[in-house]
């Protein structure tokens, strides 16, 4: 069924009529989380551990969004917060090597 939906948007997208040669249906069970009932209260629990833990920043597709542009949002919003907690835990850190910490869209 997957298989037949993918030759479906191939010929419409791109007009491949033949079919494959060779198919297989892998399901990445690991591969992308599913966010369950209750995931408010894990993101919950996630935030009260990094205030916790001054330092400790958590990031990742398991919690505000699997896509790509989510995670880099994500990623942006504690790159962010990384180097404000470094500029405030190690002023003796060089302001130009912190103006240099990249980031994903600039
Ligand atoms: C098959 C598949 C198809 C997908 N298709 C799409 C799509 O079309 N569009 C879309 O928006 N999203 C898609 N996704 C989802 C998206 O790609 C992922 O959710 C996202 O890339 C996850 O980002 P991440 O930073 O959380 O993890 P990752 O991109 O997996 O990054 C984690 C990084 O940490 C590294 N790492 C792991 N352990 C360690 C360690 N101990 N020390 C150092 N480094 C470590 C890994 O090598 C990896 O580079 C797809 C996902 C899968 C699995």
């Amino acid at each position: 069924m997957l298989i037949d939906r993918a030759c479906t948007q191939l010929q419409s997208a791109i007009g491949v009529t033949a079919g494959p040669v060779h198919a297989r249906t892998f399901r990445h069970h690991l591969g992308i989380p599913q966010y369950e009932l209750g995931h408010g209260r894990i993101l919950a629990e996630v935030a009260a551990a990094e205030r916790r833990h001054p330092g400790l920043f958590v990031t990742g597709n398991a919690f505000r969004g699997v896509g790509t542009n989510a995670c880099t949002a994500d990623a942006e919003r504690v790159t962010d917060a990384v180097v404000t907690y470094v500029r405030s835990t190690m002023p003796e850190a060089s302001p130009a090597r912190l103006a240099s910490t990249p980031r994903a869209f600039e």
